[in-house]
């Protein structure tokens, strides 16, 4: 079930995170090495394949994406993705000749609608990113060595967090997600806990009364929260 070319980068992230808690949330590391490994594929060698091409015209990409992929600044391959993506998404226009203006501006609308909220990249992410959740949820329950490292892991974003319990609850026998359920929130409460102190004391830092006292922990604790919030 765990396939190969997914067990390696989760054993790794999760290993990564365990010894140096200050990186975060694994999910974190692996959704954005898929990131970064898709716009580099994009961008180079996979830029010419033909089924490639067919869909990233189809798809186009998210603004974000469209954004770092102009930081790369390898314009030419993205002028010429661009070049047959707007050529492909000229039926956006098409009017149907016996439809009132309308209704033709209408159905317009839905295929732009339809094109702005979709996006190559994020699709190949989630496609991928979905297999590396289930690769952990299985070693979990599969390697002992594994469910060591993820008791050990520094937390969880909130939206990784959400989809692990989401995916572990609809794959995992009523016991199995119960183990699994408690280990995960082993990692994730004493941390929101903690957080939550840190950004009080954060806070408190600013009344006069306190600036002598050490920050603690609380110094980054307003870029943790957020990146505890959103990942
Ligand atoms: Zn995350
Ligand atoms: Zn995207």
């Amino acid at each position: 079930m765990a396939e190969k070319i997914y067990t390696i980068p989760v054993n790794e992230a999760f290993e990564a995170s365990r010894d140096d808690p200050a990186k975060g949330c694994p999910f974190c590391a692996l959704e954005h090495m898929l990131e970064e490994n898709e716009l580099e594929s994009i961008l180079g060698a996979s830029m010419m394949e033909p089924d490639i091409r067919i869909r990233t015209n189809d798809l186009g990409f998210c603004r974000e994406h469209l954004a770092k992929m102009l930081e790369r600044s390898k314009k030419l391959p993205l002028a010429l993705i661009l070049e047959s993506h707007l050529d492909e998404q000229e039926k956006l226009f098409k009017k149907a000749p016996l439809r009132s203006a309308a209704a033709n501006a209408q159905a317009e609308e839905e295929r732009i609608l339809a094109l702005t909220s979709s996006c190559y990249v994020c699709e190949k992410v989630r496609f991928h990113f979905e297999k590396m959740l289930d690769t952990a949820i299985y070693l979990f329950g599969e390697d002992h060595s594994f469910r060591e490292k993820f008791a050990a892991q520094p937390s969880f974003c909130l939206p990784h967090y959400a989809a692990l319990l989401g995916r572990a609850s609809r794959s995992l026998s009523k016991k199995e997600f119960a183990d699994f359920y408690e280990e995960a929130e082993k990692v994730e409460r004493p941390y929101f806990d903690s957080l939550r102190e840190d950004v009080r004391w954060f806070v408190k830092k600013f009344d006069y009364r306190y600036q002598d006292e050490p920050w603690n922990n609380a110094k980054d604790a307003v870029e943790r929260a957020i990146r505890f919030l959103q990942g």
